[in-house]
């Protein structure tokens, strides 16, 4: 069980898989108002960085599910290099269908929607893991401007147009599913430029060391592209933000 082969070579090296930078991370976290022992659960972890840098600033605890072994592996190293391996959990897992055992403050799901079915689909699933009053988080793309062609819109790594809406009209359906919108923090164009480099450097390194793998050759077609699609599409089209959302 794991998660297409290609996500662990270009993103092996990534400790947000997100266009969210270090920075931005802390800032969600800071702007959430998080008190000490809040437990917050997190579906498609990563490699853990959002609940292993706010259990160390915070002081939450956590469970994390992520379908991928190696970042699975990542998270709870890296919550041992945090000093915050008894607060943070993580499991290697499917996470469609999970429900916390215990209900949490914060449920979140960033960057990774296609969990539930879509942004509405989990929703639903979050929110069958939160306390009365509690908070979700969903992290998902939004079109910056709306792509002109559908081509355009393939050229973003979205299956059509339909699959992402603008930043107004992603606010506008969090409404017409009942919740209020009650923070929200966007990526900047410096972390959307961390997230898709720095799949580059590690993609050549990877080649380096891995000339024969069956993997080699799509490897070297996505390292020869990656940079051009990146600047002529996603670059110019896609937006990314955090929406922090409670049941009204
Ligand atoms: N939230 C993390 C990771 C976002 S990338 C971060 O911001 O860094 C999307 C993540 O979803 C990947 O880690 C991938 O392994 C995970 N994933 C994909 N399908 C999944 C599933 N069905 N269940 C759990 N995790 C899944």
């Amino acid at each position: 069980m794991d998660i297409p082969r290609i996500f662990t070579i270009t993103e092996s090296a990534h400790r947000i898989h997100n266009p969210f930078t270090a920075e931005k991370l802390a800032t969600l976290g800071a702007v959430l108002r998080l008190k000490s022992g809040t437990r917050v659960l997190d579906l498609g972890s990563g490699s853990g960085e959002m609940l292993c840098t706010w259990a160390r600033d915070y002081g939450i605890c956590g469970i994390g599910v992520d379908l991928s072994r190696l970042f699975s592996e990542q998270a709870k190293l890296r919550a041992q290099e945090l000093g915050v391996g008894n607060r943070v959990e993580f499991i290697h897992g499917d996470a469609a269908g999970y429900v916390a055992a215990e209900k949490v403050a914060v449920a979140a799901c960033v960057g990774a929607t296609w969990i539930g079915g879509g942004v509405a689909g989990t929703i639903g699933l979050l929110a069958k893991s939160l306390n009365p009053g509690g908070i979700l988080l969903i992290g998902e793309p939004y079109w910056l401007r709306l792509p002109p062609t559908e081509d355009i819109a393939k050229g973003c790594g979205a299956g059509s147009i339909a699959d992402f809406l603008t930043l107004p009209g992603l606010i506008a359906s969090f409404d017409e599913l009942g919740y209020d919108v009650v923070e929200m923090v966007i990526a900047g164009q410096e972390g959307w430029d961390r997230y898709e480099a720095a799949k580059w450097l590690t993609m050549r390194r990877w080649l380096e060391a891995n000339p024969n793998d069956d993997f080699a050759k799509e490897v070297r077609v996505q390292l020869t592209e990656e940079p051009k699609r990146y600047v002529t599409y996603t670059r110019e089209y896609l937006g990314w933000g955090v929406f922090a959302l409670m049941a009204r």
